[in-house]
């Protein structure tokens, strides 16, 4: 695999990023792909360690060896038939994974680790300039009806498959363009929407139908909670039209932080800020929020705070800061403590280099406003002490804002939906499913992504959108031959 040596002879390279000058005028993607010859050397560098732990670190266990080595040959087009054998999307991963197979790379142990993703986002691209990207139409149909329940990562994934084992797949969205966080979480600049409308293209000459401004359930999502529907959609009337049902509605339902002045005009949930955002950017309206020349406080230090982070940026906003209760993980990692695993580790992304103050270990007391609109927030330095956060006296402060955004997190999936169904629930509010057979209480409804899991991440919703297809087409045939 790769050239023997290669991990010894070359240094990992990093794709390379526009400046940020340039960038913050736009909302364009700006990580530039490797091109051919840093491709084939970043593919040398794998090693054939033997058991390829990237492997198991991928959850979509791509197959990591083998399209190093076809890369390093300069051998594109079987590559992606590699790549394609185990992910459906990896336009999307090979741009926003965080990689999880990285911090498993054997090279990683005492050096900079292979650099997967940047060799998966070579690989598509190349895929996508040379048109070998095709549908993949089944050969014969089964005649079996499926309903998928959310067009998100999951959602696509499993509308894929079953459409690829030959039933008549109809995917059911509430909002109005398909992609579910893909297409209105995660900003223009970490991922193109014209790659979402390129796969969507694929699937619907593959025969998967899109009912898009539909809700299916019975009562709407609150506040925070993005839905166009236009049209109700029972799940009685679902349930007699198809043969399978597969929930995949992600996990929708925003953690709050109720501390006094919640109600102050300036303080929103991230989503109500970046849904906006992306539908302006595609032209559908604009921003109703906007940060130019504001201070701006976002609480909550992942990739959701990331991402309000360089939106505001974008705009122009006079000063941001990213707050996060939790203590400031290390700059690195004790590799041989935990190798393969993912590390906890101080992580700074494309956004936080592009403007921001970063603190840690603070708990937000209150939105401080006059006459209803934001101006600050009071908030106390805290620390942790056997897993619990003790405050610390004397450390209250106040900081300047106008803006908050809420990037907590999402605690489980919508109540409503789940309930209409009536599927079981586990104990955090999500579908109660097992992953060998993605089944729910309810017969001949099955359950993936973060609606199953919980809130996660992209890769983890293809791989449940892949298992649990196969799954489903077991349950209709009897047997399957898509791979888990
Ligand atoms: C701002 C943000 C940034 C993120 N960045 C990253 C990242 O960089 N990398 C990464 O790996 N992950 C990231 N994530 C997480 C990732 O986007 C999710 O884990 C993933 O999209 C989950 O996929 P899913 O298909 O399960 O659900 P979703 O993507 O949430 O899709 C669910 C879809 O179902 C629809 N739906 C729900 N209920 C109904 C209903 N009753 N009727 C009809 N339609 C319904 C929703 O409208 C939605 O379109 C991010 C998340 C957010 C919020
Ligand atoms: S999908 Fe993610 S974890 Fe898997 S190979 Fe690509 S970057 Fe790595």
């Amino acid at each position: 695999m790769g050239k023997p040596t290669g991990f010894m002879e070359f240094q990992r390279q990093e794709e390379e990023y526009l400046p940020v000058a340039k960038r913050l005028k736009n909302y364009k993607e700006f990580v530039i792909h490797l091109t051919d010859e840093q491709a084939k050397t970043q593919g040398a560098r794998c090693m054939d360690c033997g058991i390829p732990f990237c492997n198991n670190g991928c959850p979509v266990n791509n197959i990591i060896p083998d399209w190093n080595d076809l890369v390093y040959r300069g051998n594109w087009r079987q590559a992606l038939d590699v790549l394609h054998s185990t992910n459906n999307f990896p336009e999307f991963t090979g741009r926003i994974c965080p990689a999880p197979c990285e911090a498993a790379c054997t090279v990683n142990i005492n050096g900079d680790a292979v650099g997967i993703k940047s060799i998966e986002h070579f690989i598509i691209d190349k895929a996508g300039e040379n048109g070998w990207v095709v549908p993949q139409p089944a050969a014969k149909k089964t005649g079996k009806k499926v309903a998928v329940v959310g067009s998100g990562p999951a959602g696509l994934a499993a509308a894929q498959q079953l459409a690829r084992a030959g039933h008549a797949v109809t995917v059911f969205e509430k909002n109005s363009r398909v992609g579910g966080l893909l297409r209105y979480g995660i900003p223009d600049f970490k991922l193109d929407k014209r790659l979402i409308d390129w796969r969507v293209a694929q699937l619907e000459a593959e025969g998967v139908k899109f009912q898009t401004n539909t809700f299916v359930g019975k009562e709407a999502p609150g506040a925070g909670v993005a839905n166009d529907a236009k049209k109700t959609v029972s799940p009685d009337e679902l349930m007699k039209k198809f043969d399978a049902v597969v929930l995949a509605g992600g996990s929708e339902h925003p953690r709050d932080l109720p501390a006094p002045g919640r109600e102050l005009k300036g303080v929103h949930y991230a989503l109500e800020f970046l849904i906006p955002q992306n539908k302006e950017v595609a032209g559908d309206g604009k921003n109703p929020i906007n940060a130019k020349g504001k201070h701006v406080v976002v609480i909550g230090g992942g990739d959701t705070g990331s991402d309000c982070v360089g939106t505001s940026n974008r705009h122009g906003a006079a000063s941001i800061t990213q707050i996060e209760v939790m203590p400031r993980p290390p700059e690195q990692e004790n590799k041989s403590l935990v190798w393969p695993n993912w590390p906890i580790k101080l992580r700074t992304s494309s956004s936080h280099d592009e403007g921001c103050n970063r603190d840690w270990a603070i708990a937000t007391k209150e939105f401080v406003g006059e006459k209803g609109v934001l101006k600050a927030i009071k908030a106390v330095r805290v620390e942790w002490k056997d897993g619990k956060m003790h405050e610390i006296a004397g450390s209250e402060f106040e900081l300047k804002a106008d803006l908050v955004f809420l990037a907590m997190g999402f605690t489980n999936p919508l109540q409503q939906v789940l309930d209409a169904f009536g599927v079981e629930k586990d104990a955090r509010g999500n579908v109660k499913a097992d992953t060998n057979h993605y089944r729910t209480s309810v017969d001949k409804v099955f359950a993936a992504g973060d609606m199953r899991r919980g809130q996660s991440l992209v890769v983890w919703a293809i791989r449940e959108g892949r298992q649990c297809a196969r799954a489903v087409d077991e349950f209709l045939m009897g047997s399957s031959v898509l791979p888990r």
